[in-house]
């Protein structure tokens, strides 16, 4: 998306601290939709919670995708519905952050760095 009216260092939830820049594609293309806020809704009650969570891989073309060695070509972060996060471990454990991010209505993948997020079961 370019557009001289939006800029990557909005907040992408109102009163909330998560930036359009966390979420855009390596290759800086961006793509949203219901699916995305409903997401950043949880992802910011998540962050709320445990402190410091840091998005590794948001929004996904489908060229940035395919080029990704173990991604799913059907991935949904290629719809903008996922994220995969990670935090500080030592402190919140894999488990726990799973347990939290399930109560809040995301789909939960977990990974020995930290967690795939998606709301396949909220649209
Ligand atoms: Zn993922």
């Amino acid at each position: 998306m370019t557009n001289v009216l939006f800029d990557l260092e909005y907040d992408i939830i109102k009163n909330g601290n998560f930036k359009w820049k966390e979420f855009v594609c390596k290759d800086g293309s961006l793509k949203i939709n219901k699916g995305t806020y409903l997401l950043f809704e949880r992802l910011q009650i998540l962050r709320n919670i445990i402190g410091v969570i840091t998005i590794e891989s948001g929004y996904r073309s489908p060229e940035y995708n395919s080029n990704l060695k173990d991604a799913s070509p059907i991935s949904r972060h290629m719809d903008a519905h996922a994220v995969d996060v990670n935090w500080n471990t030592k402190v919140w454990s894999i488990n726990m952050v799973s347990l939290i991010a399930e109560g809040l209505g995301l789909y939960v993948i977990k990974y020995p760095w930290g967690l795939h997020l998606d709301v396949r079961e909220l649209i």
